[in-house]
Protein backbone atom coordinates (compact mmCIF):
# COMPACT_ATOMS: atom_id res chain seq x y z
CA UNK A 1 0.00 0.00 0.00
CA UNK A 2 1.78 3.21 -1.31
CA UNK A 3 1.19 6.15 1.78
CA UNK A 4 -1.03 8.56 1.44
CA UNK A 5 0.15 11.08 4.18
CA UNK A 6 1.76 14.00 3.63
CA UNK A 7 4.51 14.54 6.40
CA UNK A 8 4.49 17.80 8.06
CA UNK A 9 7.61 19.79 6.68
CA UNK A 10 8.80 17.04 5.31
CA UNK A 11 9.99 16.44 1.60
CA UNK A 12 7.88 13.79 0.53
CA UNK A 13 9.75 13.02 -2.74
CA UNK A 14 12.76 11.59 -0.60
CA UNK A 15 10.34 9.76 2.32
CA UNK A 16 8.82 8.34 -0.48
CA UNK A 17 6.57 5.22 -0.14
CA UNK A 18 7.92 3.72 2.88
CA UNK A 19 7.28 5.61 6.26
CA UNK A 20 9.06 4.83 8.97
CA UNK A 21 6.00 2.95 11.76
CA UNK A 22 6.33 3.70 15.11
CA UNK A 23 3.92 1.15 16.89
CA UNK A 24 4.08 1.47 20.49
CA UNK A 25 6.00 3.81 23.23
CA UNK A 26 6.62 3.35 27.29
CA UNK A 27 8.00 6.04 28.97
CA UNK A 28 11.40 7.11 27.73
CA UNK A 29 11.30 4.61 24.74
CA UNK A 30 9.69 3.91 21.57
CA UNK A 31 9.35 0.66 19.23
CA UNK A 32 9.57 0.25 15.65
CA UNK A 33 7.14 -2.40 13.73
CA UNK A 34 10.04 -4.42 13.89
CA UNK A 35 10.43 -4.19 17.87
CA UNK A 36 13.30 -2.38 17.57
CA UNK A 37 13.82 -0.11 20.43
CA UNK A 38 14.79 3.73 20.72
CA UNK A 39 15.41 6.05 23.23
CA UNK A 40 13.18 9.26 22.66
CA UNK A 41 15.56 12.08 22.79
CA UNK A 42 13.48 14.41 21.98
CA UNK A 43 10.27 13.83 23.80
CA UNK A 44 8.82 13.36 20.49
CA UNK A 45 7.89 17.14 18.74
CA UNK A 46 9.17 18.69 22.33
CA UNK A 47 6.39 17.79 24.04
CA UNK A 48 5.79 14.29 25.74
CA UNK A 49 7.14 16.15 28.95
CA UNK A 50 5.59 13.29 31.66
CA UNK A 51 6.85 10.11 29.44
CA UNK A 52 5.20 7.94 27.63
CA UNK A 53 2.68 5.26 28.23
CA UNK A 54 1.05 6.90 31.74
CA UNK A 55 -2.34 4.99 32.15
CA UNK A 56 -3.47 7.62 34.57
CA UNK A 57 -3.85 9.85 31.50
CA UNK A 58 -5.16 7.66 29.10
CA UNK A 59 -7.79 6.38 32.17
CA UNK A 60 -8.62 10.58 32.14
CA UNK A 61 -9.51 10.64 28.79
CA UNK A 62 -11.24 7.65 28.69
CA UNK A 63 -13.89 8.40 31.44
CA UNK A 64 -14.12 11.88 30.26
CA UNK A 65 -14.68 10.61 26.32
CA UNK A 66 -17.90 8.36 28.27
CA UNK A 67 -19.37 10.96 29.89
CA UNK A 68 -18.67 14.24 27.91
CA UNK A 69 -16.24 13.88 24.83
CA UNK A 70 -16.75 17.34 23.41
CA UNK A 71 -19.12 19.97 23.33
CA UNK A 72 -19.17 24.01 22.38
CA UNK A 73 -18.16 26.13 24.71
CA UNK A 74 -19.08 29.37 22.75
CA UNK A 75 -21.49 32.06 24.51
CA UNK A 76 -21.79 30.75 28.55
CA UNK A 77 -21.45 27.23 27.49
CA UNK A 78 -19.29 25.34 29.69
CA UNK A 79 -17.49 22.14 30.56
CA UNK A 80 -16.33 20.78 33.95
CA UNK A 81 -12.57 19.54 32.41
CA UNK A 82 -12.14 23.44 30.95
CA UNK A 83 -13.19 24.93 34.08
CA UNK A 84 -10.79 22.93 36.36
CA UNK A 85 -7.83 23.19 34.07
CA UNK A 86 -8.42 26.73 33.86
CA UNK A 87 -8.63 26.94 37.28
CA UNK A 88 -5.54 25.24 37.37
CA UNK A 89 -3.38 27.08 35.27
CA UNK A 90 -4.64 30.46 36.33
CA UNK A 91 -3.89 29.50 39.93
CA UNK A 92 -0.14 28.65 38.67
CA UNK A 93 0.59 32.05 36.86
CA UNK A 94 2.67 34.72 37.35
CA UNK A 95 -0.43 37.00 38.40
CA UNK A 96 -3.28 36.27 40.28
CA UNK A 97 -6.73 36.80 38.41
CA UNK A 98 -5.07 35.58 35.37
CA UNK A 99 -7.86 34.59 32.27
CA UNK A 100 -7.14 31.04 30.13
CA UNK A 101 -8.15 30.97 26.76
CA UNK A 102 -8.19 27.72 25.11
CA UNK A 103 -7.03 26.53 21.70
CA UNK A 104 -6.14 23.47 19.68
CA UNK A 105 -2.66 24.15 19.71
CA UNK A 106 0.72 26.17 19.96
CA UNK A 107 0.31 27.63 16.33
CA UNK A 108 -3.30 29.01 17.56
CA UNK A 109 -2.14 29.97 20.61
CA UNK A 110 0.12 32.59 18.98
CA UNK A 111 -2.54 33.98 16.56
CA UNK A 112 -4.71 33.98 19.67
CA UNK A 113 -2.07 36.39 21.87
CA UNK A 114 -1.26 37.92 18.59
CA UNK A 115 -4.73 39.12 18.02
CA UNK A 116 -5.34 39.46 21.60
CA UNK A 117 -3.26 41.74 21.34
CA UNK A 118 -4.17 44.42 18.80
CA UNK A 119 -7.58 44.03 19.94
CA UNK A 120 -6.89 45.05 23.72
CA UNK A 121 -5.16 48.13 22.24
CA UNK A 122 -8.19 48.74 20.23
CA UNK A 123 -10.31 48.06 23.18
CA UNK A 124 -8.87 50.79 25.37
CA UNK A 125 -8.69 53.89 22.31
CA UNK A 126 -5.30 52.94 20.57
CA UNK A 127 -6.04 51.03 17.66
CA UNK A 128 -2.82 52.23 15.68
CA UNK A 129 -1.03 49.66 17.65
CA UNK A 130 -0.29 46.75 15.74
CA UNK A 131 3.09 45.62 15.06
CA UNK A 132 4.42 42.68 16.67
CA UNK A 133 8.05 42.57 17.37
CA UNK A 134 9.81 38.95 16.85
CA UNK A 135 13.30 37.51 17.03
CA UNK A 136 15.46 36.53 14.42
CA UNK A 137 15.59 32.56 14.78
CA UNK A 138 12.18 32.40 16.48
CA UNK A 139 9.52 30.38 15.59
CA UNK A 140 5.97 30.85 16.67
CA UNK A 141 3.93 28.27 14.05
CA UNK A 142 2.32 27.94 10.88
CA UNK A 143 -0.68 29.83 10.89
CA UNK A 144 -0.75 33.02 9.48
CA UNK A 145 0.42 35.72 12.31
CA UNK A 146 2.87 33.01 13.21
CA UNK A 147 4.36 32.20 10.15
CA UNK A 148 4.54 36.39 9.61
CA UNK A 149 6.76 36.42 12.39
CA UNK A 150 8.53 33.20 12.02
CA UNK A 151 12.53 33.98 11.89
CA UNK A 152 13.26 31.59 10.25
CA UNK A 153 13.64 32.88 6.98
CA UNK A 154 12.86 29.05 5.25
CA UNK A 155 9.54 29.17 6.76
CA UNK A 156 8.47 32.02 5.35
CA UNK A 157 9.83 31.63 1.51
CA UNK A 158 7.84 31.00 -1.41
CA UNK A 159 4.86 32.14 0.34
CA UNK A 160 4.17 35.60 -1.15
CA UNK A 161 3.67 38.48 0.93
CA UNK A 162 3.14 37.91 5.07
CA UNK A 163 1.72 40.26 7.48
CA UNK A 164 3.25 43.64 6.96
CA UNK A 165 2.84 44.56 11.06
CA UNK A 166 5.69 42.56 12.20
CA UNK A 167 9.47 43.46 12.58
CA UNK A 168 12.40 41.05 13.47
CA UNK A 169 15.54 42.37 15.48
CA UNK A 170 18.93 40.27 16.43
CA UNK A 171 18.55 37.08 18.42
CA UNK A 172 20.24 37.62 21.86
CA UNK A 173 20.16 42.26 21.75
CA UNK A 174 17.75 43.46 24.12
CA UNK A 175 18.53 47.48 22.94
CA UNK A 176 17.71 46.38 19.67
CA UNK A 177 14.24 45.34 20.97
CA UNK A 178 13.74 49.48 22.37
CA UNK A 179 15.59 50.82 18.93
CA UNK A 180 13.00 48.86 16.29
CA UNK A 181 10.17 50.75 19.03
CA UNK A 182 12.02 53.74 18.80
CA UNK A 183 12.30 53.58 14.84
CA UNK A 184 8.27 52.28 14.55
CA UNK A 185 7.08 54.55 16.96
CA UNK A 186 5.54 53.17 20.12
CA UNK A 187 2.26 54.30 19.53
CA UNK A 188 2.64 51.74 16.67
CA UNK A 189 3.74 48.55 18.54
CA UNK A 190 1.46 46.10 20.18
CA UNK A 191 3.58 43.64 21.59
CA UNK A 192 6.75 41.65 21.52
CA UNK A 193 6.56 37.72 21.28
CA UNK A 194 10.22 35.94 22.40
CA UNK A 195 10.67 32.22 23.23
CA UNK A 196 12.43 31.87 26.63
CA UNK A 197 14.70 29.40 25.11
CA UNK A 198 14.49 29.63 21.37
CA UNK A 199 13.34 25.68 19.90
CA UNK A 200 12.95 24.97 16.58
CA UNK A 201 15.24 27.64 15.50
CA UNK A 202 18.25 25.96 16.94
CA UNK A 203 17.84 25.93 20.58
CA UNK A 204 19.42 29.34 21.51
CA UNK A 205 18.74 30.10 25.14
CA UNK A 206 18.59 33.32 26.41
CA UNK A 207 21.73 35.36 27.49
CA UNK A 208 22.07 36.50 31.21
CA UNK A 209 19.62 39.10 31.60
CA UNK A 210 18.13 39.58 28.67
CA UNK A 211 14.55 38.23 29.17
CA UNK A 212 14.72 40.68 32.41
CA UNK A 213 15.92 43.60 29.87
CA UNK A 214 13.30 43.21 27.14
CA UNK A 215 10.44 43.00 29.77
CA UNK A 216 11.19 46.07 31.33
CA UNK A 217 11.65 47.51 27.74
CA UNK A 218 8.29 46.50 26.81
CA UNK A 219 7.01 47.97 30.36
CA UNK A 220 8.41 51.03 29.46
CA UNK A 221 6.79 51.57 26.04
CA UNK A 222 3.61 50.14 27.01
CA UNK A 223 3.95 47.03 24.84
CA UNK A 224 2.92 43.72 25.56
CA UNK A 225 5.10 41.04 26.67
CA UNK A 226 3.77 38.28 24.96
CA UNK A 227 6.62 34.95 25.95
CA UNK A 228 5.91 32.15 23.61
CA UNK A 229 6.14 29.12 26.25
CA UNK A 230 4.72 26.14 23.94
CA UNK A 231 7.87 24.49 24.07
CA UNK A 232 9.38 26.17 27.71
CA UNK A 233 6.29 25.53 29.53
CA UNK A 234 5.35 22.78 31.80
CA UNK A 235 9.17 22.03 33.51
CA UNK A 236 11.37 22.37 30.24
CA UNK A 237 13.13 24.87 31.76
CA UNK A 238 12.12 23.89 35.43
CA UNK A 239 9.35 26.12 36.30
CA UNK A 240 5.74 26.10 35.41
CA UNK A 241 5.23 27.92 32.28
CA UNK A 242 8.41 29.47 32.04
CA UNK A 243 8.89 32.94 33.19
CA UNK A 244 9.16 32.64 36.44
CA UNK A 245 12.79 31.17 36.16
CA UNK A 246 13.42 35.34 35.24
CA UNK A 247 11.06 36.45 37.72
CA UNK A 248 9.02 38.15 34.98
CA UNK A 249 5.24 38.58 34.34
CA UNK A 250 4.31 38.62 30.67
CA UNK A 251 1.23 40.20 29.77
CA UNK A 252 0.44 37.26 27.61
CA UNK A 253 2.08 33.70 27.80
CA UNK A 254 1.07 31.36 25.04
CA UNK A 255 1.45 27.54 25.79
CA UNK A 256 0.60 23.56 24.24
CA UNK A 257 2.46 21.02 23.78
CA UNK A 258 3.92 19.87 27.67
CA UNK A 259 0.19 20.78 29.00
CA UNK A 260 -0.90 17.61 27.78
CA UNK A 261 2.21 15.80 27.32
CA UNK A 262 0.59 15.69 23.51
CA UNK A 263 -1.36 12.83 25.11
CA UNK A 264 -4.32 15.19 23.28
CA UNK A 265 -4.16 18.36 21.63
CA UNK A 266 -4.23 21.69 23.71
CA UNK A 267 -2.79 25.16 23.39
CA UNK A 268 -4.17 28.31 24.69
CA UNK A 269 -2.86 31.84 26.15
CA UNK A 270 -2.57 33.02 30.01
CA UNK A 271 -3.99 36.31 29.93
CA UNK A 272 -3.07 39.23 32.73
CA UNK A 273 -6.04 40.32 34.74
CA UNK A 274 -4.43 43.65 32.52
CA UNK A 275 -5.52 42.31 29.26
CA UNK A 276 -8.51 40.23 30.07
CA UNK A 277 -9.94 43.67 31.75
CA UNK A 278 -11.53 45.26 28.99
CA UNK A 279 -13.38 42.21 27.78
CA UNK A 280 -14.28 41.06 31.26
CA UNK A 281 -15.70 44.16 32.94
CA UNK A 282 -17.59 46.07 30.03
CA UNK A 283 -20.39 43.99 28.45
CA UNK A 284 -20.04 44.50 24.64
CA UNK A 285 -16.78 44.25 23.86
CA UNK A 286 -15.71 40.88 22.33
CA UNK A 287 -12.69 39.05 21.50
CA UNK A 288 -14.55 37.76 18.04
CA UNK A 289 -12.08 34.51 18.08
CA UNK A 290 -12.02 31.47 19.09
CA UNK A 291 -11.76 27.93 17.42
CA UNK A 292 -13.97 24.66 17.65
CA UNK A 293 -12.65 23.07 19.67
CA UNK A 294 -11.73 25.49 22.37
CA UNK A 295 -12.10 24.38 25.86
CA UNK A 296 -12.66 20.96 24.48
CA UNK A 297 -13.70 18.77 27.51
CA UNK A 298 -11.45 15.27 26.61
CA UNK A 299 -8.44 17.38 25.82
CA UNK A 300 -9.02 19.44 28.88
CA UNK A 301 -8.89 16.46 31.27
CA UNK A 302 -5.27 14.89 29.70
CA UNK A 303 -4.41 18.70 31.04
CA UNK A 304 -5.78 17.89 34.47
CA UNK A 305 -4.11 14.64 34.46
CA UNK A 306 -0.63 14.78 32.99
CA UNK A 307 -0.48 18.45 35.25
CA UNK A 308 -1.28 16.12 38.19
CA UNK A 309 1.28 14.04 37.56
CA UNK A 310 3.76 16.45 36.41
CA UNK A 311 3.83 17.91 40.15
CA UNK A 312 3.33 15.03 42.40
CA UNK A 313 5.87 13.29 40.67
CA UNK A 314 8.14 16.46 41.14
CA UNK A 315 9.23 16.56 37.35
CA UNK A 316 8.61 20.54 36.30
CA UNK A 317 11.80 20.89 39.08
CA UNK A 318 13.24 17.99 36.97
CA UNK A 319 13.89 20.28 34.10
CA UNK A 320 16.59 22.21 35.55
CA UNK A 321 17.96 19.70 37.54
CA UNK A 322 19.13 17.61 34.94
CA UNK A 323 19.95 21.22 32.51
CA UNK A 324 23.90 20.67 33.46
CA UNK A 325 23.28 16.56 33.08
CA UNK A 326 22.23 17.20 29.49
CA UNK A 327 24.40 19.54 28.41
CA UNK A 328 27.41 17.84 29.81
CA UNK A 329 26.37 14.38 28.03
CA UNK A 330 26.28 16.10 24.65
CA UNK A 331 29.75 17.29 25.36
CA UNK A 332 31.02 13.96 23.77
CA UNK A 333 30.58 15.97 20.42
CA UNK A 334 33.43 18.36 21.54
CA UNK A 335 36.00 16.46 19.74
CA UNK A 336 34.64 16.23 16.55
CA UNK A 337 35.60 18.82 13.96
CA UNK A 338 32.00 18.40 11.81
CA UNK A 339 30.63 20.12 15.22
CA UNK A 340 31.01 24.00 15.54
CA UNK A 341 28.58 24.26 18.60
CA UNK A 342 27.19 22.70 21.31
CA UNK A 343 24.13 24.74 23.12
CA UNK A 344 22.02 23.87 26.34
CA UNK A 345 22.37 24.65 29.69
CA UNK A 346 18.76 26.07 30.30
CA UNK A 347 16.35 23.60 30.87
CA UNK A 348 16.42 19.83 29.12
CA UNK A 349 17.02 21.92 25.51
CA UNK A 350 20.47 21.06 23.82
CA UNK A 351 21.71 21.20 20.35
CA UNK A 352 24.56 20.01 18.20
CA UNK A 353 25.45 22.49 15.34
CA UNK A 354 27.27 21.29 12.56
CA UNK A 355 30.30 23.48 11.28
CA UNK A 356 29.29 25.30 7.88
CA UNK A 357 31.82 23.49 6.13
CA UNK A 358 30.87 20.10 6.76
CA UNK A 359 27.46 21.46 5.76
CA UNK A 360 28.36 22.83 2.40
CA UNK A 361 30.02 19.40 1.65
CA UNK A 362 27.12 18.14 2.95
CA UNK A 363 24.13 19.72 2.89
CA UNK A 364 22.27 16.55 3.88
CA UNK A 365 24.75 16.63 7.14
CA UNK A 366 21.93 17.16 9.72
CA UNK A 367 19.77 14.12 8.21
CA UNK A 368 22.56 11.93 7.87
CA UNK A 369 23.45 12.58 11.70
CA UNK A 370 19.64 11.87 12.78
CA UNK A 371 20.18 8.54 10.52
CA UNK A 372 23.27 7.90 12.37
CA UNK A 373 21.68 8.23 15.86
CA UNK A 374 18.55 6.34 14.62
CA UNK A 375 20.65 3.09 13.74
CA UNK A 376 22.29 3.22 17.14
CA UNK A 377 18.64 3.63 18.77
CA UNK A 378 18.14 7.41 19.58
CA UNK A 379 15.76 9.71 18.12
CA UNK A 380 17.04 13.12 17.37
CA UNK A 381 15.18 16.03 15.73
CA UNK A 382 16.67 17.53 12.73
CA UNK A 383 17.00 21.75 12.67
CA UNK A 384 18.18 23.36 9.75
CA UNK A 385 21.95 23.14 10.94
CA UNK A 386 21.99 21.03 14.31
CA UNK A 387 20.60 18.01 15.72
CA UNK A 388 18.15 19.20 18.74
CA UNK A 389 17.87 17.32 22.00
CA UNK A 390 14.61 17.63 24.53
CA UNK A 391 14.04 14.53 26.43
CA UNK A 392 11.00 13.40 28.44
CA UNK A 393 11.45 14.81 31.87
CA UNK A 394 11.38 11.45 33.15
CA UNK A 395 14.44 10.78 31.95
CA UNK A 396 17.73 9.28 34.05
CA UNK A 397 21.09 9.54 34.16
CA UNK A 398 21.87 6.06 32.36
CA UNK A 399 19.82 7.65 29.41
CA UNK A 400 21.70 10.23 29.14
CA UNK A 401 24.91 8.48 28.95
CA UNK A 402 23.26 5.81 25.72
CA UNK A 403 22.18 9.36 24.44
CA UNK A 404 26.21 10.80 24.73
CA UNK A 405 27.72 7.70 23.26
CA UNK A 406 25.12 7.23 20.52
CA UNK A 407 26.03 10.99 20.01
CA UNK A 408 30.30 10.20 19.82
CA UNK A 409 29.84 6.98 17.79
CA UNK A 410 26.99 8.75 15.09
CA UNK A 411 29.69 11.72 14.92
CA UNK A 412 32.60 9.46 14.50
CA UNK A 413 30.83 7.57 11.57
CA UNK A 414 30.18 10.66 9.85
CA UNK A 415 33.50 12.26 10.56
CA UNK A 416 34.95 9.27 8.59
CA UNK A 417 33.03 10.05 5.48
CA UNK A 418 33.69 13.86 5.97
N1 LIG B 1 5.48 28.28 19.27
C1 LIG B 1 6.58 27.57 19.55
C2 LIG B 1 7.65 28.18 20.38
C3 LIG B 1 6.72 26.27 19.08
O1 LIG B 1 7.82 25.56 19.33
C4 LIG B 1 5.67 25.70 18.33
C5 LIG B 1 5.73 24.28 17.80
N2 LIG B 1 6.95 23.67 17.74
C6 LIG B 1 4.55 26.49 18.04
C7 LIG B 1 4.49 27.77 18.54
C8 LIG B 1 3.43 25.96 17.22
O2 LIG B 1 2.74 24.96 17.89
P1 LIG B 1 1.84 23.90 17.10
O3 LIG B 1 2.78 23.11 16.24
O4 LIG B 1 1.18 23.11 18.19
O5 LIG B 1 0.85 24.66 16.30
Amino acid sequence: MTSAFWHPFSDMAKVGPNPFIIEKSDDVYLWDKDGKRYLDATASLWYMNVGHGRSEIVEAIYDQARKLPVYSTFGDFSNEPAETLAHMLSERSPEPGSKIFFVGGGGEAVETAAKLARRYFSAIGKPEKTYIIHRHHSYHGTNGLGTSLAGIPANTAGFGPMVRETEEIPTHDAEALEAAVVRLGADNVAGFIVEPVIGAGGVYPPMPGYMEAVAQICKRHDILLIVDAVICGFGRIGTFFSPERFGIKPDLITFAKGVTSGYLPLGGVVVSPKVAAPFWENPGTVFRHGPTYAGHPTCCAAGVANIKILEREGLIERGAQLEGDLLASLKSAEPFSIVSEIRGGVGLLGAVELSSEYLEKHPQGVGLLQNEMRSRGVFVRTLSTAVAFSPPLTIEREHLDEISSALADSLSALESKA
